[in-house]
């Protein structure tokens, strides 16, 4: 249960004075359904409203704060859409106050003939006369702090007026509770910090551009609360985990040796390593969790299918799960092939399944005739019963957030967990978002492959690039179209992508199709597999062909508007070429001018093809928001920490959530109880369920 303290800002957004339902619905947008949210949206920019000129020495086209004298009202004649004018001065000068669509009894209300009241805009010069359209602010210069001389600047949405969301920030200010301090005191002092109430209101109430960076003491000590909550969460994720007593599992080499001896290679180094590590968790009696990372093409796959092998050895079961259809269905075929001489049963269960033949598999998996079994998250969400499942492998883990892994954990059946990802995820990063696991990487790829040769090309020279795609396509080879990403509208990306589709089309007819997010999975899969067959010689794609599927003969990727991508994503589209033993190559396409930041990105990507290398920069470039994109890896997303600035803090939040639990593992103490406190604060319920209650 939530502890009643936090109710006040659990609240829906419209508990706020001024926030309805239509407020509410963009309020969502940008900070979340609840006050909390709002709390927890920083401010990106603020007014300064201390610069206060006379009328004749404010500056055109600039912000300035002046206190005027109303000298009379012109309303706006009937009829006509002219707009409604007051006209003030002062000793150097006169200033024109414009309204459109303005209500005159509002304005003669606040700005009363006679008086002094301070005006803060824009100034403009309007024909020789100097005005100010729609004032941001009106004051009356005899009330005390009337004017706020500084004020934030939140990220606004269509619809959203800035002084709306600025109002509601305010008000859900007022319902911030004290709460009892869950820092350690010490710290605190050290670090000049505030309680945490304190420090949400400072953040909220930026003076000057230094309180709006991630180094401001505000932002620091919230970050930091953040953090802990994060690190504190998984500690206590794989403490439950360790606690929970799994058991060995330990084949006896049988199949592995069938199989492996028949491999047409050798395993690498690093597929070695990464599969003695998996063999040592399984051979232990606490239940495994771990983290394989490896780049596209490191050969993820073989290593998956020798561990699931191990438990197969037993008598167990293991499945495989893919994030989408297509990538179940060619993990089926890859790993039938692989495994052919062991002589196993190989199933796929998907949601497309239906029927019959879904009654027999379902019939095959709860019998446990079937040792592997692969599929979509279905498999977790459906009746699928297993006669002995003993370890779970997720494919690129897109979407397995922490909230997933622990909900497996309580599941009946508590398998051994090994999770494979292609994305390159930093150390800091992969430290938030898997601190309950434990890590290999695969950074050694197979021998023998070709780089790929990447360029960076203006999008002036499209007509040059399609007749390049062209020749190609005359010589054999195949190509990858991907079309720009436009802030997650699938609806944009659709039409650039039918727009290219066409215009390919124009040129070289049947050859080219084209695959989007909008259609059905099996539509999908009907043109990936024309594609893959050969029948297709360019797909036209939006980025729906992301994640890890393989089309040996595909040599060129095209990518149209590459600035717009997270280097993360445009080094795993990369990634689909060059799996075979042709030269392949990857075509940038940018639109100029590329700011600064963006032409370093794409420059790393034109250097390296080590997908960690590119992280490490792409994290430092941009940030960590960016960098996983959002809500696609099970990576949390921070509201305040920014993990391209806070690795100290990361890094000291992790030792002091392992000390507390060393010391208060039920987090019982007086400090554990505000711990309790602070994880619900950031949404982490389901950590709390598994501390004992207390
Ligand atoms: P990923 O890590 O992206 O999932 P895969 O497991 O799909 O990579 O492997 C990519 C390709 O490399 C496959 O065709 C696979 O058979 C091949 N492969 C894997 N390991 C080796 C190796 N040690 N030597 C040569 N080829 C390998
Ligand atoms: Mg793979």
């Amino acid at each position: 249960m939530r502890p009643q303290i936090l109710n006040p800002i659990f609240a829906d957004v419209t508990a706020l004075a001024g926030v309805g339902p239509k407020v509410a619905t963009l309020l969502q947008r940008i900070a979340g359904p609840r006050v909390v949210d709002l709390l927890f949206t920083p401010p990106t920019g603020l007014i300064d409203r201390s610069f206060r000129p006379t009328i004749a020495a404010a500056p055109d086209n600039q912000r300035a704060t002046i206190l005027v004298t109303v000298d009379k009202h012109e309303p706006a004649p009937r009829g006509r859409r002219a707009p409604y004018k007051v006209l003030c001065s002062d000793e150097t000068g006169f200033l024109t106050l414009v309204f459109f669509h303005a209500r005159a009894d509002y304005l003669q209300k606040v700005l009363p003939v006679g008086e002094n009241r301070i005006v803060s805009g824009k100034v403009e010069d309007f024909g020789g006369a100097r005005q100010m359209a729609h004032p941001e602010h009106i004051a009356d210069p005899t009330i005390p702090n009337a004017m706020p001389l500084h004020e934030p600047v939140y990220p606004l949405t269509a619809g959203l007026a800035g002084g709306v969301m600025r109002r509601s920030v305010s008000e859900a200010l007022k319902r911030a509770p004290v709460l009892p301090e869950w820092q350690d005191p010490s710290f605190i002092v050290a670090n000049k910090w505030t309680a945490w109430e304190e420090a949400l209101r400072g953040m909220h109430t930026p003076e000057g551009v230094a309180d709006l960076t991630p180094a401001s003491p505000e932002r620091s000590r919230l970050a930091y609360d953040e953090l802990l909550a994060n690190q504190l969460a998984l500690i206590l994720v794989r403490r439950a985990r360790a606690r929970d007593r799994g058991r060995p599992i330990n084949g006896d080499g049988k199949l592995r040796a069938l199989v492996s001896s028949a491999l047409p290679f050798s395993l690498t180094d690093a597929q070695q390593a990464a599969l003695k590590d998996i063999l040592a968790d399984k051979d232990k009696p606490e239940r495994m969790a771990r983290l394989v990372q490896g780049d596209v093409g490191s050969g993820k796959t073989v290593v998956a299918l020798l561990s699931m092998l191990n438990a197969v050895e037993t008598g167990a079961q293991a499945v495989l799960m893919a994030p989408t259809e297509i990538l179940a269905r060619q993990h089926l075929d890859g790993l039938r092939e692989l495994a052919r001489p062991a002589n196993i049963d190989i199933e796929i269960l998907t949601g497309r399944d239906t029927g019959l033949a879904r009654k027999e598999k379902l019939d095959r998996i709860r019998s446990g005739r079937s040792s592997i079994v692969i599929g979509t998250h279905a498999l977790f969400q459906t009746e699928v019963e297993f006669a002995d499942l003993a370890f779970v492998v997720i494919d690129e883990q897109h979407r397995f957030g922490v909230r997933q892994r622990v909900s497996l954990m309580s599941k009946g059946a508590r398998p051994d967990l090994l999770v494979l990802t292609a994305t390159p995820i930093p150390r800091t990063l992969a430290l938030t978002a898997y601190g309950d696991m434990e890590l290999s990487q695969i950074r050694e790829k197979p021998p023998g492959r070709k780089p790929i040769s990447t360029r960076t090309v203006s999008m002036d020279r499209l007509d040059e690039v399609a007749e390049g795609v062209k020749r190609a396509v005359e010589s054999g080879d195949q190509v990858y179209w991907v079309c720009p990403m436009v802030e997650d509208s699938e609806e944009i990306d659709l039409t650039s992508a039918q727009f290219r589709h066409e215009a390919m089309a124009a040129q070289l007819g049947e050859r080219v199709g084209l695959v989007h997010g909008r259609m059905t999975g099996g539509e999908k899969d009907a043109v990936m597999e024309r594609f893959y067959s050969g029948e297709l010689r360019v797909l036209i794609a939006t980025t729906v062909i992301e994640v890890g599927v393989d089309a040996p003969d595909a040599t060129i990727m095209i990518i149209e508007h590459a600035e717009r991508f997270g280097l993360a994503q445009l080094h795993q589209l990369r990634g689909r070429v060059g799996r075979g033993d042709k030269r392949s190559s990857c075509v940038l396409l940018y639109k100029a001018p590329l700011s600064e930041t963006a032409a370093a990105r794409l420059k790393i990507l034109r250097d390296t093809e080590d997908g960690f290398l590119i992280a490490e920069e792409d994290l430092r470039l941009r940030g960590a928001g960016d960098l996983l994109g959002a809500a696609q890896s099970g990576a949390p997303q921070f509201r305040i920490a920014d993990l391209s600035q806070h690795q100290d803090l990361l890094a000291a939040a992790h030792d002091d959530a392992k000390l507390i639990v060393q010391r208060d593992p039920e987090l019982n103490s007086v400090r554990g109880r505000a711990l309790r406190v602070l994880l619900y604060l950031f949404s982490r319920d389901e950590v709390v369920g598994l501390l004992r209650a207390g």
